[in-house]
């Protein structure tokens, strides 16, 4: 064998080797494009995409695949900005990618700035409720009241430099929280309603 060869093979593994906290076709969905493109959204009207956002999404291991961690942060930053989306928040299931991570808009802050969060836990929900209105990325002309959101959520995940954060989340940007983080266990803000249909 060439060595030119024998040195792709070695990297190739090497690659898969390192990369084993995703799938190849996740490394392809991410790598696929620069840093500042959008990634395409993944939708309930399409059967194959409705498959995935029902699917759990598995925790990060910070220490493996940085560069792409990074890199699919980076894109999902650019999609949820992507004027053909402008949404106020993202989870990595809507553009197939099965792994805990969700960008929100955070409302209650200065500038309003989009954030990254790494695996996030809601360790607590407030008995009170917010009424909201919700719409969807990857639910097409769909807008709706959900009732049963908590008004504070008690939250806890990583950031993108591996630190581990506690917050108190309050009002819409708490609603947010819960829609996005709800997409790491394949749940949709339509099944809210749902439930509350049959509540009644
Ligand atoms: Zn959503």
């Amino acid at each position: 064998m060439k060595p030119f060869y024998l040195f792709l093979l070695v990297s190739v593994l090497l690659q898969s080797c390192v990369s084993s906290n995703f799938s190849k076709t996740e490394i392809n969905r991410i790598s696929n494009g620069m840093a500042t493109k959008p990634m395409r959204v993944f939708l309930i009207t399409k059967k194959s995409d409705s498959l995935l956002l029902r699917k759990k999404s598995t925790p990060f291991n910070l220490k493996r695949n940085s560069d792409l961690i990074q890199k699919l942060a980076k894109r999902m930053l650019a999609t949820v900005q992507d004027s053909a989306s402008l949404g106020v928040g993202i989870a990595a299931p809507q553009v197939g990618i099965l792994k805990q991570m969700v960008v929100v808009q955070r409302l209650d802050k200065d500038n309003e700035p989009f954030e990254v969060y790494i695996n996030p836990v809601i360790k607590k929900y407030s008995d009170k409720k917010r009424p909201c209105p919700e719409g969807c990325l990857s639910i097409p002309n769909k807008r709706a009241v959900t009732l049963d959101r908590a008004y504070t959520i008690w939250l806890e995940y990583e950031t993108l430099d591996g630190l581990h954060k506690k917050e108190q989340v309050n009002d819409f940007v708490s609603v947010i929280f819960q829609h996005e983080i709800d997409h790491l266990h394949g749940i949709l803000f339509i099944d809210h309603l749902l439930q509350e249909m049959q509540g009644k």
